[in-house]
């Protein structure tokens, strides 16, 4: 079975802040080494589990983060940005089931580390079909377009709980508990690595007995968003066949989940500019 893993970084074990997360932070190169290692073990535990190949997909912040050096070299990796269908680049048909390591809970959490959809600084909210979509459901929805199901969602265990809710059946790896936006009791990073890669290997073996579903909400696919103010939507309403909803919020109605996902990247990179 080959197997697509997407990974973030807010969710990677004791990560709790933006210091760590964006380049320019003081303790962004310790977190980095963190995500990497996280990674690894979900690749080895995807082997473990049966998988024949192993594609990555680094998917937070410019996308650059994983250090290759020490990247398990039975992966291949998707790195760098811009790509179309970001988080989930290079997912295609083929693929047997997806993992979603490090991942975060959706804008407007409570008790989740570093909360946000897609791009915290202009997005307050996403819905989809008027319910709260983060980024575990638009991006599991892209792949389950492709019949592809996640099998395992990693992170706090605000995101486990809405990957759960969201998902149904799929495999959590609560690798810390989120007290607040920036505080968590966390695993140790070498802990967190071996769950993560039992994790995996569990979920990629239950794949291979078609345990999980592909997720396909119905379509079209009605996307909202509340921005943080209203330039952000000024600057969203430019993209064609956009519906100005209120003063901060933009519609589209999207025939696929592939196209959510562009939308949201054309909306927030257009609504970022805005940003003073
Ligand atoms: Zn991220």
């Amino acid at each position: 079975m080959q197997v697509y893993i997407s990974v973030d970084m807010e969710g990677v074990a004791g990560v709790v802040h933006v210091d760590q997360t964006r380049r320019t932070g003081a303790d962004y190169e310790r977190a980095r080494r963190w995500m990497t290692y996280e990674a690894n073990a979900a690749v080895t535990g995807a082997f473990e589990g049966g998988a024949t190949s192993v594609l990555v997909n680094d998917s937070h912040g410019d996308m650059r983060n994983l250090l290759l050096d020490e990247l398990d070299p039975r992966a291949e990796i998707v790195t760098g940005s811009l790509k179309p269908l970001s988080m989930v680049q290079g997912i295609a048909p083929g693929f047997g089931c997806a993992l979603f390591v490090g991942y975060h809970a959706g804008a407007g959490s409570r008790a989740g580390i570093l909360d946000h959809t897609f791009f915290g600084r202009v997005v307050a909210r996403c819905r989809v079909g008027g319910r709260d979509f983060n980024e575990t459901a638009i991006n599991a929805a892209v792949c389950g377009a492709l019949g592809i199901p996640v099998a395992l969602v990693t992170g706090d265990q605000t995101v486990c709980a809405q990957a759960r809710e969201i998902l149904g059946e799929v495999e959590t790896v609560q690798v810390k508990e989120a007290i607040t936006r920036y505080a968590a009791r966390s695993l140790s990073p070498v802990a967190a690595r071996e769950r993560v890669r039992e994790g995996a290997a569990r979920a990629v073996r239950r794949a291979r007995e078609g345990a999980f579903s592909p997720f396909r909400p119905a379509l079209p696919l009605d996307l909202e968003i509340d921005f943080v103010n209203s330039a952000c939507a000024d600057a969203a309403e430019l993209v064609p066949f956009t519906e100005r909803r209120s003063g901060t919020a933009c519609g589209y109605r999207a025939p696929d989940a592939a196209t959510v996902v562009q939308v949201i990247e054309a909306w927030t990179i257009l609504a970022a500019s805005t940003m003073v």
